[in-house]
Formats: C-alpha cells, structure tokens, sequence
C-alpha cells in the first residue's frame, strides 16, 4: 500500500497528467475531484460516473486515505474529535465544532510544534515534521464524512497542531483547494489562520494576498511575561509582532484577531487587563479571551468566571472589541493537542521552565 500515491497530495495538473499516460481525457480529474471533495466518497468504487477500468486503475494507484484513526470521541455538545497516525509519524487531532448553524473544522497543520507555548499541549515533545497538504486535506474531508447529508461544512479554523506559518507553502495550498469552487468552495472569509505572530511570514500572507483571516496568539501585554509563556517571543518581541499585525491590516482592510488564554494568576490580574487595553487600543481588532483548557500533566489554573468577567469588562471599558469564549468539547480533550497528550505514557513527556507565579509542571 505504501507504493500507492495520495490523491489529495496530487495537485490538478499531476492528475492530469496520470490521466493523459492511461491515455484518458483531462476531465475525469474534475469528476473525481469532485467526488472527493462534494460527493464524500469514501473509496474510487463509488465514483460511479467513472469507468468501471478506471476506478480500478485510480484503486491500484491511489489511496485516498493515509491515516489511521486511533480515538473518535464525542462531546455533550457533540463536539468530535479525531486522533490521527500519518504513519510512520506521532498522532496528530482534528475536531469537528457545532454551534447552531455552524459547522467549523479545526485542523493541524504539524505532528507536534516548535513554539514551546509553556501551556499548550501540542509542543511538549517539540516537533516532528510538517504535514503534507494532502495530510491537511485529509483531515478536513474526514471530518466533513461525520456529518449528515443535512449538514455542511462552513467555517475551517487553522487552530490544531502546530505553527501553521512555519509550514506556510502546503498550507496555503490546502487552503486554496478547501476555498476553491472545485474543491469545497468554503469562503475565505470563513477560514482562520492562527498563529503565534511570526512576523517575515504574517508578511508573506501579505505579499501573496492570502484572503483568509489571522488570528495572532498573544497571551501576554508585555514582552518579560510574553517571553515565558510563549518562548519564541524572545527571538520576535511583542512590537514586531504587532508591527506585522498593523500592516496586516493595512494591507487587507482586515481587522485582525487576537487570542489571549487566560491562565489563573498568571496573566490574568486587574493590572494585565488595563496593559493589554493600552496594547491595543486603537487597532481595528477583536480579541479573543479564552480560559485556559486543562492539561494532563500541566498545572495552571483555570480562572473563574468572575476573574473572566472582571478581565473581560475591563478591556470593554477601555473600548476594545472582546469576545470571551465559552470552552467548548472540554470533556474530550478539544484543546490543541490534548488528547494525544493523555495518550502518551507520563514517562515521556518533557519538563517546562517553570514560571515565576506558576504552578509548573507535574512531576
Ligand atoms: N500555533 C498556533 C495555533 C495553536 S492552537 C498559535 O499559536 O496560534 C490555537 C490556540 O489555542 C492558540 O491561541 C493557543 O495558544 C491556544 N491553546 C493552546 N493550548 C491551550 C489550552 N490548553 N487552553 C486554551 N487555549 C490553548
């Protein structure tokens, strides 16, 4: 099976291509395109508007699935969970999200991550490897086959796994087949990236005129907190990163969003609140505030609503967008990386700095 190529790692024209050296026309990429991306078809033998000798030769040449699903959990809320092996690598996850009428896609776009975020499940073993654009598909087009013929998918957040701007190139292509009418024609405006706030590359959306929104993880309003709950920040620093946040939104017309996980005493006091209204005061942005999901093995604390409510008020006052987040797919582990994290055996996970008014890490 490992000989056989991934169908959704092949762009347009390669399958084409395969198509001309059977010595069949071009527009069969298009039905079988479609069967994959609006037709849910779950194996070549279903596309029944293709020769029978065709879906054969596509079988005996692709597969359409790489993965193997390893956990299928569900939420109350109904909240679903994937934990993914792209053999030979480490799980990954991908959650699938109601709420009313949205049904939004939560993918990963790395096996692990690099950024260290000292309260984030996902980066503790570091990173392994980028996902392929068609890893990244895949995991999308999974999750759409657990809705029901009554549903559609209509919003995809970049918020899994791993740094989506340290794996930009197949990621942007991914994009493209996800927003494209040929693929499953979901609008850019409906499609998130996260990310950490990597400024040459939150530069290089920019250039490309990537349509989709950015959401830039903050967590802290001044660099000596932000260093330690976000290592990277030492290398960017928080001017840089809001530098490309500004001419993001010059470029785009865009307002930009900003995610702040509140961590119970840590970054989440009367005082922090009025710095990070002075931080962004005056830019067109929302920010996200959302209560830090537990960890298996990390000891911060969850807030209390009223810390919550008090945060969030403050920030209203002074004039900022806010949007406080429920939690949502708790009882499953929806969090980026969490529920690889409670099936990793304890012995392997790795200890981070501990911070100065932090729990730390179990031991
Ligand atoms: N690397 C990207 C995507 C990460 S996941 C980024 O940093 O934005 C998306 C968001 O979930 C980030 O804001 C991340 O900091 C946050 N997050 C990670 N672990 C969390 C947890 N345990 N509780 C709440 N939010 C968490």
């Amino acid at each position: 099976m490992a000989s056989r190529l991934h169908i959704l790692d092949e762009a347009r024209v390669q399958l084409e291509d395969w198509l001309s050296q059977q010595g069949l026309p071009p527009y069969r990429a298009r039905q079988v395109r479609h069967w994959l991306y609006c037709g849910r078809a779950e194996q070549f033998s279903e596309m029944t508007d293709l020769p029978h000798s065709l879906r054969e030769q596509l079988a005996d040449a692709f597969a359409i699935w790489s993965s193997t699903v390893l956990q299928h959990p569900t939420a109350a809320d109904r909240t679903e969970k994937l934990l993914l092996r792209f053999p030979p690598s480490a799980a990954i996850e991908c959650v699938l999200l109601r709420d009313g009428l949205r049904r939004t896609v939560c993918v990963s776009t790395q096996v692990g991550c690099a950024m260290g975020c000292v309260f984030c499940a996902s980066g503790l073993e570091g990173v392994e490897r980028n996902l392929t654009v068609g890893e990244i598909l895949e995991q999308v087009l999974l999750l759409q086959r657990l809705l029901s013929q009554q549903e559609r998918l209509s919003h995809v957040v970049v918020m899994g796994m791993g740094e989506p701007l340290a794996n930009l190139d197949s990621l942007l292509v991914a994009l493209h087949r996800i927003s494209s009418p040929e693929g499953l024609g979901i609008s850019p405006r409906r499609i998130t990236i996260s990310t950490v706030g990597l400024p040459a590359a939150i530069d290089r959306l920019v250039e490309r005129r990537a349509p989709y929104r950015l959401a830039i993880s903050l967590h802290a309003a001044n660099d000596a907190l932000r260093d330690q709950l976000v290592p990277v920040n030492a290398r960017i620093g928080l001017r840089e990163v809001l530098g490309a946040a500004d001419r993001f939104v010059v470029a785009t017309g865009q307002r930009i969003t900003f995610e702040y996980v509140l961590l119970a005493g840590v970054n989440d006091s009367v005082e922090q609140a009025r710095e990070l209204a002075r931080l962004l005061r005056g830019r067109k942005a929302l920010l996200n505030v959302i209560p830090y999901n537990p960890v298996a093995g990390l000891l911060y604390g969850i807030p209390s609503s009223s810390a919550v409510e008090q945060f969030c008020e403050i920030l209203r006052r002074s004039s900022i967008n806010v949007q406080c987040r429920e939690r949502k797919g708790e009882a499953i582990d929806a969090a980026c990386g969490q529920l690889r994290r409670r099936a990793i055996p304890a012995a392997q996970l790795i200890s981070q700095p501990e911070l100065a008014n932090s729990p730390g890490v179990e031991s």
